[in-house]
């Protein structure tokens, strides 16, 4: 029984909307009132013209007074193409959510036409309209129509009213939007009656109303009960009308005589009648689901494409428009609001050593804890560890240690927290992409420091903020016009310390900035995830450097390149590469490959089948950076390296301390047990050097061999004998 209650309150439309669905439908209703408005204001003028030929012509001729003709026949319909044209055109504009200037007028226009209208046709009588109207008839018609005028009166004087309070105000209309669609609704209504009932050919003239009764009905989405309640009091009402009509159309009951008895039967007329209402309000229940149900559909695809997956928050792209609105939504005190950019302090550290799910999780709570802190904010996660938020300064502080707080005991191990970076708010055209991207820059300042929490953006900061940005900004350029190119660092044979290789390392030639080193610029590309553009330009000028060299009879030897994790991300780095070598025609021997330690205790499978297809393809894949992060053993467990390299960190303080020089000899004993050679890199002192090749270290890089230097000094380098390419390569 509940169920079926249920289901007919689901099926006459009682079940609640929520906001996205009413505002679906309604959109949907603007654009009918469009094509509606136009078809209005076509029959207006056909009647217009119809007027001028029926009426005013002939009674003219017959002596009438001009002026008052014009106005005793056509008024009312130079009215109704005012509210066709009215409507019309506030519905075209109703992208504009703000009561704008046009828009103001336009209201005025309808509101006055409406008011108008029914001034004017309250002094008319119906039943001097047409002799062939019985007074009962005459008596239903002015009933309908005076409801009808005296509702639309109202809503004229309503939309008047408002237009004028709301316009000081410059406030959102939307309830006015609702009301002109029901003030036409009704228009339209009247306008078919009044016509069918004005030519009233034999009743047979009922096309008008059908038409006006099929736009309220179909084009125009109410719920469903209300369009039944609309139509039936229409239909009945009509319908009393033409039962008073005894020629043409009859809806009396018909005295037939079958098999010579007299039988009383309904008049076909009367069955058509009630057929077409049951019809129209089948469409009606169709079309009123239907549209639910793209309403649906359309805001479960628009919530994905809002949404970040793994928090439920909003995402980064729909960001900046939610921040518009928000923004215009102020009217004043605009500092008081401010753009916040949260990073989360060694969540890093947190995923290499409790991973990629446990990380996964600590985001969703993160993401909790900052919706719920500031519930009455705009949120939304970023990317990775990085959260924006939209708010009021007051309070701030304190919402900000509740959420630190909160994150910092989220492991008891791993020290956690947050860095918050934030920009004020300076007027109503705040670009909020940049405006987060300032907040960012704020928040970027106070990284790894972990005793402050919060930094506000100020001018001071501007300078390497803009060079940040410039950075950004100009990638595609300096890409493009060779500003950016590999310089080359020896790495040596630690017992013969001949050349066997070299590091290709990027660096930036500015035109504005001068030399800039990869310091400045990779953290930067990586975290606007853009560095893959300038791996790729400098794997490919490193190819070109190889073959021109092989093609100038030159010495060559191999050259390792830094891939970034995210190129594995943001490309198809191994393809890439292989492409490169191709077209260049490279032997394999002579590319390394460096991926750096903390770039594969990430997304696991991804790499895992980047690693084994630049071992398939026969490049020699190198670990960089071993020993900097926190997984470098289980990294050796799972990928097989041809080579190993030491970071530098471990070189400092060698000399005095055994227990670093007893660390190193234990690394590379341990690599050569599961077949991996070694490469200790920042070698920048001979007793350094001495050590390492006496534990058995093979290759060495550092300024004790040379600095990262361009291709023409390395081998001017070469060509005086300072450094001598080895014979042996591998
Ligand atoms: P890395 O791959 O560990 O490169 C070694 C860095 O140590 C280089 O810094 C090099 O100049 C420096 N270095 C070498 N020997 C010594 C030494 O004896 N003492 C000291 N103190 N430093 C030494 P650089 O060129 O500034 O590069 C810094 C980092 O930038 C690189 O670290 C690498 O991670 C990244 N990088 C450089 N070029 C590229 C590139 O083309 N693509 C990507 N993705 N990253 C790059
Ligand atoms: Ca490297
Ligand atoms: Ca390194």
């Amino acid at each position: 029984m509940k169920k079926a209650l249920r289901f007919a309150s689901h099926i006459l439309g009682f079940e609640k909307l929520d906001k996205y669905e009413r505002d679906y439908l309604h959109d949907a209703n603007i654009r009918s009132s469009i094509y509606m408005g136009v078809i209005v204001m076509a029959l207006e003028v056909w009647m217009l013209v119809r007027q001028t030929y029926s009426k005013i012509i002939p009674k003219y001729q017959a002596g009438g007074d001009l002026f008052d003709l014009f106005v005793k026949y056509t008024t009312k319909y130079w009215l109704f193409l005012l509210i066709g044209l009215g409507v019309m055109l506030f519905c075209v504009f109703q992208k504009d959510k703000k009561l704008s200037k046009g828009r103001f007028w336009t209201l005025i226009v309808i509101g006055s036409a409406c008011v108008l209208y029914t001034s004017v046709l309250s002094l008319e009588s119906f039943t001097t309209e047409s002799s062939s109207i019985t007074p009962v008839m005459a008596g239903i018609m002015n009933a309908m129509l005076v409801s009808i005028y005296l509702l639309l009166f109202l809503i004229g004087v309503t939309i008047v009213t408002y237009a004028l309070f709301k316009y000081r105000k410059n406030k959102t209309i939307v309830p006015l939007e609702h009301l002109a669609i029901i003030g036409f609704t009704l228009v339209c209504l009247a306008f078919g009656i009044f016509v069918s009932y004005s030519d009233f050919w034999g009743g047979k003239e009922i096309i008008c109303f059908l038409t006006m009764v099929l736009y309220v009905g179909c084009l125009l989405i109410y719920r469903p009960y209300i369009t039944i309640l609309i139509l039936g009091v229409s239909f009945y009402g009509f319908y009393q009308v033409l039962l008073t009509y005894q020629n043409g159309l009859s809806f009396q009951e018909q005295e037939v005589i079958i098999s010579g008895v007299a039988r009383k039967i309904i008049s076909g007329d009367s069955v058509n009648y009630i057929t077409f209402f049951i019809s129209l309000a089948t469409i009606c229940f169709a079309i009123y689901h239907g549209r639910l149900n793209e309403a649906k559909k359309s805001k479960a695809l628009e919530k994905n494409a809002k949404e970040d997956a793994l928090t439920g928050m909003n995402n980064y792209s729909s960001f900046p428009g939610l921040a518009k609105e928000y923004i215009q939504g102020l009217t004043e005190n605009f500092s008081e609001n401010v753009f916040l950019f949260l990073d989360v302090h060694n969540f890093k550290a947190f995923n290499d050593q409790r991973g990629f799910e446990a990380g996964d999780k600590f985001l969703i709570a993160i993401g909790k804890h900052v919706s719920e802190i500031f519930s009455d904010s705009l949120c939304a996660r970023q990317a990775d560890d990085h959260f924006v938020v939209l708010t009021k300064t007051a309070g701030l502080m304190e919402r900000l240690d509740a959420l630190n707080k909160l994150v910092h005991d989220y492991d008891e191990e791993i020290l956690l927290g947050i860095n918050c970076g934030a920009y004020h708010l300076t007027g109503e055209n705040e670009d909020p992409r940049m405006a987060i991207d300032r907040a960012r820059y704020a928040a970027h300042l106070i990284k790894n420091r972990f005793q402050t929490v919060y930094a506000e953006y100020d001018k001071t900061m501007s300078e390497e903020y803009h060079k940040r940005l410039y950075i950004v900004n100009n990638i595609d350029n300096a890409v493009h016009n060779g500003w950016i190119i590999p310089f080359y660092q020896p790495v040596v044979w630690s017992d013969t310390k001949e050349l066997c290789g070299c590091e290709a390392l990027a660096r930036w030639m500015d035109p504005v900035y001068g030399q800039l080193f990869p310091n400045e610029f990779i953290p930067v590309l990586e975290e606007y995830r853009l560095i893959h553009k300038l791996d790729k330009s400098i794997f490919e000028s490193v190819c070109r450097d190889i073959r021109a060299a092989i093609d100038a009879g030159k010495p060559v030897f191999p050259a390792s390149l830094n891939f970034s994790r995210l190129d594995f991300e943001l490309m198809d780095a191994v393809q890439e590469l292989e492409d490169l070598v191709t077209k260049y025609r490279i032997p394999k021997e002579l590319i390394h490959v460096e991926v750096t330690e903390s770039a594969l205790t990430d997304n696991f499978l991804k790499l895992n089948e980047a690693m084994n297809r630049i071992k398939e393809l026969g490049y020699s894949l190198w670990l960089d950076d071993f020993g900097s992060g926190y997984s470098s053993l289980n990294v050796l467990k799972d990928y097989q390296f041809d080579v190993v390299k030491i970071d530098m960190r471990f070189l400092s303080n060698l000399e005095n301390s055994e227990k670093s020089k007893t660390l190193i000899d234990c690394i590379v004993k341990m690599a050569n047990r599961i077949n991996m050679l070694t490469l200790t890199e920042g070698v920048e002192t001979e007793t350094q050097a001495a050590f390492l090749n006496k534990i058995g270290c093979t290759r060495l890089q550092g300024y004790l061999f040379g600095k990262p230097i361009s291709k023409e000094a390395l081998y001017k380098r070469i060509d005086n004998g300072e450094l001598i390419v080895s014979e042996k390569q591998l």
